[in-house]
Parts: structure tokens; C-alpha cells; sequence
């Protein structure tokens, strides 16, 4: 468990490991649910780990297609 004290906006900063390991960039759209006296933060649905839109995933990767044709333009593909 780790300690995060909020700031003056109420804001927090989740841990870079934390993003790292479930592939949250800044652009991954965050769900926040109330259960009881807890506060919980998830992916909301499949995003894609480069620029978090959800859904249209290429199946088998972390991308979207979007993502995954800029990736093979630049790899020249
Ligand atoms: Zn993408």
C-alpha cells in the first residue's frame, strides 16, 4: 500500500509503477467508483496503452488501430 496526500484541488497522483504495470498514459480514461467508504480507480474498458481511447483494439495488442497504423507508416510497413 501506498500513501498519497491530496492536493488543494483534491487531486492525487497515482504511482508511476502502478501506471507503468497496467499501461495508464496520460491520456487513459480513468473510471472512479464510490463502494461503501471506498474510493476505486480503473481502466474504463480496453484502452489503448499509447493514447488511452477506448475499445477498437487490434486484437493481441495494446494498441488501437489508429496507433497500430501510425506505428507500421513509421516502420515503413
Ligand atoms: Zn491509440
Amino acid at each position: 500500500m501506498i500513501n498519497r496526500r491530496l492536493d488543494k484541488l483534491g487531486r492525487i497522483v497515482i504511482p508511476q509503477e502502478m501506471r507503468t504495470k497496467l499501461h495508464i498514459t496520460h491520456n487513459t480514461l480513468i473510471d472512479i467508483e464510490l463502494k461503501g467508504d471506498k474510493i476505486i480507480l480503473s481502466k474504463s474498458g480496453e484502452s489503448c496503452a499509447l493514447c488511452g481511447i477506448v475499445g477498437d483494439l487490434v486484437e493481441g495488442t495494446p494498441v488501437c488501430s489508429k496507433c497500430a497504423r501510425e506505428i507500421a507508416d513509421k516502420l515503413g510497413k
